[in-house]
């Protein structure tokens, strides 16, 4: 992306703002509180997490994918009408995201984020999924930025880690833990630990189980 909206104290033009993106798309939502509803997905390229079982392995590398602008991202999530629009990667604070987030809530647009929170935090959202990852520590600044806290469990060794993650959000915020789909035996796992633990939910990955995006 170029760097900032503004050089000095001139702002830069929206439809000169680009973010490399791996794909747009208008589906349901299929996790968490907001699964079932229409949302418009912005999957931006990069990441660095590099989770061994990341199912959008193909978003690493930011270089492949070409650059959209914002103008162009705003206009197309607009004219798709979803309930909510899904700033997703890839990793997408690995960017400034005021940018496009501006742009997409000047149209009306809810704004929703995924992330990891592996860098500082950008943007203005209505709704924030963080999804933490061991594999590379979250910036400080995402834990008071956070609706909605989804762990995913891939084998008991990832359950410390969730309740590391729970103890540093806000009390409000809620808590999912997500089986991870080449680990099918999570999926009993988590069930038996949210009976003894009932401060967690489960969040299931629904568009797989339909076989849509
Ligand atoms: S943070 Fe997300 S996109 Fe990045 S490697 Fe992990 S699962 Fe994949």
């Amino acid at each position: 992306m170029n760097s900032l909206a503004s050089v000095g104290k001139k702002a830069i033009a929206p439809q000169l703002i680009t973010y490399p993106i791996v794909e747009t798309f208008h589906s349901l939502q299929g996790e968490g509180t907001w699964t079932g509803m229409s949302a418009f997905f912005i999957r931006l390229a990069g990441c660095d997490v590099h989770c061994p079982w990341c199912d959008q392995k193909e978003s690493w590398t930011s270089k492949i994918y070409p650059q959209q602008s914002v103008t162009m991202l705003a206009q197309t999530a607009k004219a798709a009408n979803p309930a909510m629009v899904v700033i997703t990667g890839g990793e997408p604070l690995l960017y400034d995201l005021f940018p496009l987030t501006q742009a997409l809530r000047k149209l009306g647009l809810r704004v929703h984020l995924e992330t990891s929170g592996a860098h500082p935090f950008t943007g203005q959202f209505d709704w924030v999924t963080f999804s933490p990852k061991p594999f590379k520590v979250p910036h400080h600044s995402i834990y008071s930025q956070v609706n909605e806290l989804k762990v995913v469990v891939a084998t008991s060794d990832d359950l410390p880690w969730a309740e590391e993650q729970a103890n540093k959000v806000p009390s409000s915020v809620v808590k999912y833990l997500q089986p991870e789909w080449n680990h099918p035996e999570s999926q009993s796992l988590i069930f038996d630990y949210i009976l003894d633990h009932p401060q967690w939910r489960m969040s299931l990955q629904t568009h797989k189980f339909l076989g849509v995006r």
